[in-house]
């Protein structure tokens, strides 16, 4: 039985949408919360995809003109999970990203309709929508970040909100003309309130408005309250700290199931490690690379950006080659950073494959056929593919940084003598850093007896939501118990 309601709102819901991390988190949240005894409802934009996986959708409150347009709030059960789902035409019917139109640059009512959704977040938290009542409202990332600012200024007992930041990079700062558009008060353009170097701050309001904030990593909790991880937001943070926590994220284990999964070659389980060869031989044929069961295969999943580090990668790939290595990429973003690894593909036949472009099913094969999968990210909150890696049995290679830092256990002597150790961490994270760490990992591949201790220990990693849950069930129930 549950016991405590929490509306949680995101702007994307894996799988429904995706871009990122944050979809996958939103998706899987409320399935392991379930088994702590936490009901949550999910509050989500209606955007085309969306609104085509709903079956049978009740209509629970009609708004005539809102934000720009008529718009009806609907409730839904779509795969698995139980929906709110905001259907604004004029603002979520659109084809193509979330974010972004055919163009490449952001939709420019951006404020407008992601302060739509935090509106609705703050209406359901206050109770405005008859039959539900959440206890607490948690909002994620800067495009709900003025759910807790609508309801901090309702002027009405309300429900405690948690704030959690996926990424500090994107915090959503618009001019403070639109005050009046987005239906915030006057007083609320204040550095208590919404303000932010003279603009209105989404993410910057979520952090000042809700009773707890939380990211997803340990480390990248430390990393947002200094100069450098905190993105201008450091200070504030700093004020806040006594409320602030990490907690990590996980994945879920019925989608990252390497015994039961339909996206890649063969299955194959810790006690099957040789099965994965299966995969590793797909994978090198999929990527047009030669097939060879010696050659140490690199594999990298990723968005295609600065934070990701992967133009790192590029620079030293000369040493990944020269060592012996393959490299598979599946990416998409940056052009410039497609050309370069097309461009080294195209210079290394048989020895580098990439693929621009989003696709989960190859993103599947590169974890079960990779020997090593990299991340060498400058800065990285939590990180899923690590985990997915761990998973897998394909060795992660990453930065010290944020939740790789929390989630890899280096393999130096040490961890080597002791029988430990999941992965290859490195820090600082600079070429010539990634240069001695791809030397270390060459080098651990040629004692294949410690390799398969490494997996083994990977595949041990408990990555599930399991303990994430229980430190999100607990946070609520003491944000309620502190209430009463
Ligand atoms: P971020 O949210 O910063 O992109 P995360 O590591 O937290 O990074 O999450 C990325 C998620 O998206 C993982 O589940 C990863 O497998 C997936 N992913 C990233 N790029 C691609 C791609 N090109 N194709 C398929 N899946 C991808």
């Amino acid at each position: 039985m549950s016991d405590v309601k929490v509306l949680s709102v995101a702007s994307e819901i894996y799988p429904l949408v995706k871009t990122g991390g944050l979809a996958d988190v939103v998706g899987a949240l409320p399935g392991a919360l379930a088994l702590e005894g936490i009901a949550v409802t999910t509050l989500v934009p209606g955007y085309p995809a969306v609104l085509a996986a709903l079956r049978d959708p009740e209509v629970v409150y009609v708004y005539h003109w809102f934000f720009g347009g008529d718009a009806r709030l609907l409730r839904a059960h779509a795969a698995g999970l139980d929906l709110f789902v905001l259907d604004a035409p004029h603002l979520f019917n659109r084809p193509g990203n979330p974010y972004v139109a055919a163009d490449g640059k952001d939709w420019s009512d951006n404020p407008i309709r992601f302060a739509a959704l935090s509106r609705i977040a703050a209406d359901l938290g206050l109770g405005f929508v008859p039959g539900y009542q959440a206890d607490i409202v948690h909002a994620h990332d800067w495009q709900t970040g003025l759910a807790p600012a609508y309801l901090g200024y309702s002027g009405r007992a309300h429900p405690p909100s948690v704030m959690t930041v996926h990424n500090m990079a994107f915090q959503g700062q618009y001019g403070r003309e639109l005050l009046p558009a987005l239906g915030l008060p006057d007083h609320s353009f204040s550095m208590e309130g919404v303000e932010y170097f003279g603009t209105i701050g989404f993410l910057k309001a979520g952090l000042q408005l809700a009773d707890r904030i939380t990211t997803v990593s340990p480390t990248y909790a430390a990393e947002i309250r200094t100069a450098e991880g905190g993105m201008g937001l450091d200070g504030l943070l700093r004020s806040r700290a006594a409320v602030v926590s990490g907690i990590l994220n996980g994945i879920d284990s019925d989608v990252w199931n390497p015994a039961a999964d339909p996206l890649i070659a063969a299955g194959y389980d810790i006690a099957h490690l040789s099965d994965r060869a299966l995969n590793k031989a797909a994978l090198q044929q999929r990527m047009g690379l030669d097939v060879d069961p010696d050659a140490q295969l690199f594999g990298v999943v990723s968005r295609l950006t600065w934070q990701k580090g992967l133009d790192l990668l590029l620079d030293r790939l000369g040493i990944l080659l020269r060592n012996g290595g393959q490299l598979a990429v599946l990416g998409s973003g940056d052009p410039g950073l497609a050309d370069g690894f097309g461009l080294a593909a195209l210079g290394n036949p048989g020895r580098v494959g990439i693929v621009h472009g989003y696709d989960e099913s190859l993103a599947h094969l590169i974890q079960a056929g990779s020997d090593v999968v990299l991340v060498p990210s400058r800065f990285e909150p939590c990180g899923l593919t690590q985990l997915c890696a761990l998973r897998y049995g394909a060795i992660p290679l990453v930065a010290r940084v944020g939740g790789l830092a929390d989630t890899i256990i280096d393999a130096n002597d040490v961890a080597r003598a002791a029988g430990i150790g999941t992965g290859i961490q490195f820090s600082a994270v600079t070429a010539d850093g990634l240069e001695a760490a791809l030397y270390r990992t060459a080098d651990l591949w040629r004692d294949r007896a410690y390799w398969q201790t490494m997996q083994r220990n990977a595949m041990n990693t408990d990555v599930s939501w399991r303990r994430p849950a229980a430190a999100y069930a607990a946070l609520y129930r003491s944000l309620i118990a502190g209430r009463n």
